[in-house]
């Protein structure tokens, strides 16, 4: 049988290929490495790991820090920084004017008249791993997100034998940095805590996730935030460091039960700490609390990190981790005043009312029409299309004499001074309207041709129908609680974020020089051999890349044996692991 002969000599052939490749050409297609992990921690701006670098653990941030390629100088190139947009980001190496979503919600009136729709809800799906008769919503999906991932890249290029994983609380910071293909995003039921996924990737949990959920694990993470009996899990154990092990097990049970870093090409997990930014909107950059659970997230990580080293087949040097964060954050308003920034809150409400009168007075006088939306979140103002087109006012119309009303509108959030003697001590902060540009204006890319214009042509959408774009003046933002703070701006402080590698092709060093997010995505495409998602415009970072003669990997040894073959990984029931990290004493876990 001549056929076969030749068959299984070009076999052997293969074989002896493989086994005399050099390992300069080693690639996601042999495993190597064994598994990527992307790691984005959710409103964490690059300072703290300057600020509180005495406090970590040697295999925390340490292992960036220390024994990794590390950019301390990493800043988003666009100016809607929200989680939604920061985590498709991440994952596809584009900004929103390439994957497309420019918020973590928006109005569509054609999908939902009574509020905006979310950036991964849909109707189309249902939510998987609730009990049965909960109220769970819609199901999610990545429907809105229009860029491949680098996920989706390693996807594709494997014809779908390679395994791609999203997890965190979020649903939207779980599905957007995997991408469409994802074999499965996982985050939690905003009031219950229980992990859930969306039928648009499964029908039913792998029993693994069904095992942790039934665990206790989740009571124990209420006992230890001293919350037993909260209803609302991921607002407020979320925002706590049990929150954040929490998450961390269910990474754990994920890699096990999925057998990830045990096939024959490169898996890949995203996964998103969501705990720094529950907690930092609360807290603000500056408290004590933030720090305390930065250094928690550290403690973490250090037994994350290790736990990596002890369960993938050749341990840390087999893996590749990627560090970043979906944005950063302003300083609380009130802790910038008091240092004399000009940093005022806007009445959103009063705002949007103060722009209805002026659209009423010019469009039907003595009339009260709604044609500014409620419930916006800057930096969009949405506009009631149907109210516009029944006054016979087209889209450029509109939006123009929003544009035009929008500095008297701002004015009058100022609360006049009556004072006309020279004011004897600081006046407080007042609203200042930077710049505002009309939706057909950024579509048409009529911006100034400098950095800034450039920030916010990246940052351009066709979500959220008619709207104006606002850019307050630097560290103002919308009315926060107590002394909260938020990020959505085009300034330095909601762009700045960590950007550090661990792994065999990295040279260690701290590389200053401004570099971008989507660098990670181009860097890690580049290294793992397969073509860059869809709408990237990521640099590879080769400063901080050795030549491939000198990049090698240990033999992958067998840490336990294989349960069931890889067809049957899926759905193979494993001991959830639910280790908890070395316990830490009471003053280092903050109740907020
Ligand atoms: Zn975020």
């Amino acid at each position: 049988m001549p056929m076969l002969k030749r068959f299984c000599s070009l076999l052997v052939l293969t074989a002896l290929i493989a086994a005399l490749a050099p390992r300069a050409d080693a690639s996601a297609y042999d495993a190597h490495p064994k598994l990527v992990v992307i790691l984005v921690i959710d409103q964490f701006r690059e300072d703290y790991l300057q600020r509180y670098r005495a406090d970590f653990k040697p295999k925390g941030f340490r292992l960036f820090l220390d024994h990794g390629a590390y950019f301390p100088d990493c800043y988003y190139g666009y100016s809607n920084l929200l989680t939604a947009p920061g985590h498709s980001t991440v994952g596809t190496g584009a900004y929103t004017d390439g994957h497309g979503i420019g918020s973590n919600q928006w109005w569509d009136l054609d999908r939902n008249k009574d509020r905006p729709v979310t950036s991964v809800e849909d109707e189309r799906y249902a939510i998987v791993g609730m009990p049965a008769g909960s109220e769970t919503g819609p199901g999610r999906s990545p429907r809105s997100l229009l860029a491949s991932t680098v996920g989706d890249e390693l996807r594709l290029d494997t014809k779908g034998e390679a395994k791609v994983f999203g997890i965190s609380l979020k649903d939207r910071a779980a599905i957007l940095p995997a991408g469409a293909t994802a074999n499965g995003a996982f985050w939690v039921d905003e009031s219950t805590g229980r992990y859930e996924t969306s039928t648009y990737y499964m029908p039913q949990l792998p029993d693994w996730a069904t095992a942790f959920n039934a665990s206790g694990r989740l009571d124990q993470a209420k006992q230890e935030a001293s919350l037993p009996d909260t209803k609302n899990f991921e607002g407020e154990v979320g925002g706590t460091p049990a929150g954040i092990t929490y998450e961390l097990d269910f990474a754990k049970a994920l890699i096990t039960g999925e057998q990830l870093g045990k096939h024959d090409v490169t898996d890949m997990l995203t996964l998103s700490i969501s705990g720094t930014d529950i907690l930092g909107h609360r807290v603000g950059p500056d408290a004590d609390e933030q720090r305390l659970i930065v250094d928690a997230l550290d403690t973490d990580l250090d037994s994350f990190f290790s736990w990596l080293d002890k369960n993938i087949e050749g341990g840390l040097g087999n893996v590749w981790i990627a560090v970043t964060a979906d944005h950063g954050v302003a300083p609380s308003p009130a802790t910038a005043a008091q240092l004399g920034m000009n940093a005022a809150q806007i009445d959103t409400n009063k705002l949007v009312s103060e722009l209805n009168d002026a659209m009423n007075q010019k469009f039907s006088p003595g009339e009260k029409v709604v044609y500014v939306l409620p419930k916006q979140e800057l930096p969009y103002l949405s506009l009631n299309r149907p109210s516009f087109e029944r006054a016979g006012i087209n889209e450029q119309e509109a939006e123009q004499a929003v544009l035009d009303a929008l500095p008297a509108a701002f004015d009058s959030l100022t609360k006049p001074s009556d004072a006309k003697l020279p004011a004897q001590s600081k006046l407080p902060p007042r609203p200042v309207l930077y710049r505002s540009y009309t939706r057909l204006q950024l579509a048409a890319g009529e911006l100034p041709h400098t950095p800034f214009g450039d920030l916010l042509a990246h940052s351009y959408t066709s979500n959220g129908g008619w709207y104006v774009r606002v850019v307050p003046a630097a560290f103002q933002m919308g009315l926060m609680k107590n002394n909260g703070t938020t990020h959505f701006s085009p300034y330095s402080y909601d762009r700045h974020v960590p950007l550090g590698f661990y792994g065999a092709p990295f040279t260690t060093g701290i590389y200053h020089g401004r570099v971008e997010p989507v660098d990670l995505a181009a860097t890690f495409a580049s290294l793992l051999g397969v073509n860059q998602p869809s709408a990237s415009v990521g640099h590879i970072l080769t400063q901080s890349l050795k030549p491939a003669s000198e990049v090698t990997y240990p033999k992958p040894v067998p840490v336990r044996a294989h349960r069931g073959t890889r067809s049957a990984a899926r759905g193979v029931a494993e001991k959830p692991a639910t280790e908890k990290a070395p316990a830490k004493t009471s003053s280092e876990k903050p109740q907020p």
